[in-house]
């Protein structure tokens, strides 16, 4: 029995088959009114679970009847939809994605570097056009190879100067732009331009095949000759050999599937509050941004900051009709250096709709044109666009300047300070097997991430001399001397400085003839080791490496290079076969006070903190009216947390009280390190607290009654890391850590080493929620 096919039949029924989601099934569906996080290692991926539930965490939030965002009317009658896509940085692995950073890092120098190529010795101007002629120019130009530049249509070869400053070369899309949505390397050629006069709409495959077979068949062998070569990639020889009615239609769809568990699991929690959950792909998101004039809007918003202090610079730039114009840039400018970017990124997401996505995959389909092109036809365009970027174009929701102004409210909001500590076991190792050493702990959190565990290790130090045998006993390496030495310390009752004396009218004899007298022997000296990257290391910093053999590989490597930024680009083996490959290196940490966390069966500890990690300050008024500081250090954190303390103490009193009513339950080493008797808090400080800094008093008041944040966003610090008379504040929009002089005087970050400069910028606390939004 002929049936019909499930979209056809979906047609008939009167349904349409591209929004197949919206069938009546899925409508019967229960709507929540709230998500529930995921419990505790519901997952396997840690990591995953944490972005989940801060996403779980959002979405509650913004669906919170009282904020009376989104209803739960709206939801149930369908009057949104969710669209959803990963941050880049989320699709991919770790390892993936220092790959992706790396290779824009590259890309970026590379550009650089070209852009100084072009200036000076081709007196050109860098513009995008000239950088990727530069870049196709050189991936078929290949000396080594003895490979030179050649017109992949006609065969002959050209020079630099020809691509680069005469009218004989043109960038040619493999695939036309009008067929297909690739803007990149890989999609593009250099050809004469008298060569591709003709091929208008062809893809470069059915343009060469019109030239008659012998023409063709060259054509064809030259593509794969490159590609034998490996002067060009799969990809673009793909392309190459691409006849027009094979251009692949699944292009955004195979990013779609491409987008990993995150993804899926993300839709599959969304899908229980919201009817219609859509993904969408990074490509349409930039394209789309691109068109609709939002690409630039965090740098207008941060020139004027810039311009002030002279760091911005003049560039002549390329309209995407040829005309040249002038415009203001900050030096070094990259989007990805504010936090909003995100959010950008966020609100075309949300304002793309499925029909784009859908006519983007059916570009090269006669029907999309013609819906396209009578989108268009009545409106102005620079014609130098294709159809699909005139249709996207029209279809912008908001212009740039409305997105500018909301974007410029922006505050960001941080986790606050990390969880001190939460009841726990105490896990040790037995002959590999996990057992509870002690249950209902206080386990500290927060610095005990896995860069920060230290291990020890004991090495030998050769021929220490006999006073330090006679101090350190228990580091003797030779277990001989070790009872000799023990058993003269206890002949004199441990007194060092006697058993000591002792040496000169009676030495210890090493041997059972009694003729060597003992005078140095080695000994055990520990050391805190913590692993690092190998891509981390420094040239200087080699010596600190624990395993000698592992010390000399590196040390080669920084030999053999020229630059100190290419020795890893290569990965390091540790064995001749590469076999092995180096990835983490145990190194000396020079430190010597560390707070040990785990413990061996014997209780002997085997990973350390530093504690030197300071939970908060707290600035105390005293009865004079002067301001102190006190550190809180992690460690006293979690003790005061243990004996019932508060963690930060408002009024020393109380705790003074407490202590000298009950003196012998508190150990001295605790008590020492509270602050003093009869202090009053006035201020507190903890990491990713935030703070409106260097308005006075009257201002921060106007500002945060109007709620103008706008203002408050250019004023708006997170505490980044805090020390015994050092604060550092970095301002909320930055997403890197920069402590470059031109960061400083742009106010990126403020370094406060006094308690006179802090009050200077009349900080006053605020707390911003994870929707944004300020909380008093
Ligand atoms: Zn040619």
């Amino acid at each position: 029995m002929e049936g019909y096919k499930y979209s056809d039949a979906c047609q008939l029924a009167g349904y349409n088959h591209s929004f197949s989601l919206t069938n009546s099934e899925v409508y019967q569906k229960q709507l929540k009114d709230k998500l529930a996080l995921l419990p505790k290692n519901s997952l396997r991926q840690p990591v995953v679970e944490k972005i989940l539930n801060q996403l779980i965490n959002l979405v509650n939030a913004i669906i919170d009847e009282k904020q009376g965002w989104v209803t739960r009317e709206e939801r149930l009658n369908n009057q949104f939809e969710i669209r959803i896509e990963l941050a880049r940085e989320l699709k991919q692995s770790k390892d993936e994605r220092n790959e992706t950073y790396r290779k824009q890092r590259q890309r970026e120098r590379e550009n650089a570097q070209i852009v100084k190529e072009l200036e000076t010795s081709y007196g050109l101007r860098p513009t995008r056009n000239n950088i990727i002629k530069w870049r196709l120019f050189h991936e078929i130009n290949n000396e080594d190879k003895k490979i030179n530049a050649v017109c992949l249509y006609c065969g002959k070869t050209f020079g630099i100067n020809d691509a680069l400053s005469g009218e004989m070369v043109d960038v040619d899309h493999i695939i036309p732009r009008t067929l297909f949505f690739d803007d990149s390397q890989n999609n593009k050629i250099l050809v004469h331009r008298a060569c591709n006069a003709s091929k208008g709409n062809l893809t470069a495959y059915d343009f060469m095949k019109l030239k008659g077979e012998e023409v063709f068949k060259e054509y064809i062998d030259r593509v794969e000759f490159l590609y034998n070569q490996k002067i060009i990639s799969k990809v673009k020889r793909d392309r190459l050999l691409t006849p027009g009615n094979e251009i692949p239609d699944d292009f955004i769809e195979r990013q779609l599937r491409e987008t990993q568990y995150i993804s899926r699991k993300s839709r599959e929690i969304l899908n229980q509050i919201c009817y219609n959950v859509w993904s969408t792909s990074g490509g349409v998101t930039e394209k789309l941004r691109k068109l609709w004039g939002w690409d630039d809007i965090l740098m207008q918003l941060q020139l004027p900051r810039y311009r002030e202090l002279g760091l911005t610079e003049e560039i002549v730039i390329e309209n995407s009709d040829g005309s040249l114009q002038k415009k203001e840039v900050i030096k070094g400018w990259t989007k990805r250096n504010d936090h909003r970017h995100h959010a950008i990124d966020a609100l075309t997401i949300a304002c793309t709709e499925q029909g784009f996505i859908q006519r983007i995959n059916t570009l090269s389909s006669e029907k999309t044109r013609n819906e396209l092109y009578n989108e268009v036809k009545d409106i102005k365009f620079n014609e130098k666009l294709t159809l699909l970027e005139k249709y996207l174009i029209a279809q912008r929701p908001f212009t740039t300047e409305y997105v500018k102004d909301k974007v410029s409210q922006i505050l960001v909001s941080y986790k606050s300070g990390k969880k001190l500590a939460t009841k726990g076991r105490r896990i040790i190792q037995v002959n590999d097997r996990k057992i509870v050493a002690q249950d209902n702990i206080l386990v500290p959190r927060g610095p005990l991430s896995e860069e920060s565990v230290y291990g020890k290790i004991k090495i030998i130090e050769k021929d220490k001399p006999i006073a330090y045998l006679f101090e350190n006993p228990h580091l003797i390496v030779d277990f001989r001397i070790k009872e000799l030495v023990e058993a003269r310390l206890q002949q004199y009752q441990n007194d060092v400085k006697q058993a000591l004396k002792s040496i000169k009218k009676e030495p210890i004899f090493i041997d059972d003839e009694k003729s060597k007298v003992l005078e140095k022997a080695h000994c055990y000296v520990e050391k805190y080791v913590i692993k690092y990257p190998v891509e981390s290391i420094k040239p200087n910093e080699v010596d600190d490496i624990v395993d000698e053999k592992i010390r000399q590989i590196i040390r080669q490597r920084f030999n053999s290079v020229s630059k100190e930024s290419d020795a890893f680009k290569e990965p390091v083996y540790f064995d001749e076969q590469k076999k092995i490959p180096i990835r983490s290196v145990r190194m000396f940490t020079g430190l010597t006070a560390v707070e040990p966390i785990r413990w061996d069966e014997n209780n002997n500890p085997i990973a350390f903190v530093k504690p030197g990690n300071n939970h908060h300050i707290a600035i105390y008024k005293d009865e004079n009216g002067n301001y102190q500081e006190h550190v809180c250090t992690f460690w006293h954190a979690v003790e005061r947390k243990k004996y019932g303390f508060p963690v930060i103490i408002e009024n020393t009193s109380e705790i003074w009280n407490r202590i000298l009513a009950n003196p012998d339950i508190f150990p001295t080493s605790f008590v020492e390190k509270l602050p003093a008797d009869k202090l009053q808090l006035t201020y507190s400080l903890q990491q990713n607290e935030m703070f409106i800094m260097g308005l006075s008093p009257e201002e921060v008041q106007e500002i945060i009654q109007r709620k103008d944040y706008s203002l408050i966003s250019r004023h708006l610090y997170r505490v980044q890391k805090i020390s015994t008379s050092n604060y550092m504040f970095r301002h909320h929009l930055e997403t890197e850590i920069d402590d470059s002089k031109e960061a400083k005087v742009s106010k990126k970050f403020i370094n406060i080493q006094s308690m006179k400069s802090f009050f200077g910028y009349n900080p006053v606390k605020i707390r911003i929620n994870c929707l944004g939004q300020m909380v008093i």
